[in-house]
């Protein structure tokens, strides 16, 4: 008898969390979202790499290859911290919601 008034107000009151996807929270100032790599800038050196602790990050200098692992990284920004030519930056907000695992395969530019 005493859960009847908790399982009527869960029932008919307001909902608790927000219909996400359709209604996203806006990310706090100075969330640390999206990670993007402008090829112009990447000189495939490979210490984001090396320094992340998710291991989502493949550089491959042979190929011209740099890889990203979306679903593994934990937007640390310690990638960006360590890039020295500056082309890793992390926007305000996080990647929008998708219904497969994707991969982020960016061509940087082939050895000739
Ligand atoms: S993103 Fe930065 S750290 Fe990573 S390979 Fe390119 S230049 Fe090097
Ligand atoms: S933000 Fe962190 S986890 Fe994500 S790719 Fe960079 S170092 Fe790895």
């Amino acid at each position: 008898m005493l859960m009847l008034p908790v399982v009527l107000r869960n029932l008919l009151g307001r909902c608790a969390t927000r219909p996400y996807p359709r209604q996203a929270r806006q990310p706090f100032a100075g969330s640390r979202g999206q990670l993007v790599n402008d090829a112009g800038s990447c000189i495939l050196c490979g210490t984001c790499a090396r320094v992340c602790p998710s291991q989502c990050l493949t550089v491959s200098r042979k190929d011209g290859l740099w890889q990203y692992e979306p679903f593994a990284c934990i937007c640390c920004g310690v990638c960006v911290e360590a890039c020295p030519s500056g082309s890793l930056t992390q926007l305000g907000r996080w990647r929008p919601a998708v219904r497969e695992r994707e991969r982020v395969v960016m061509e940087v530019r082939r050895e000739k």
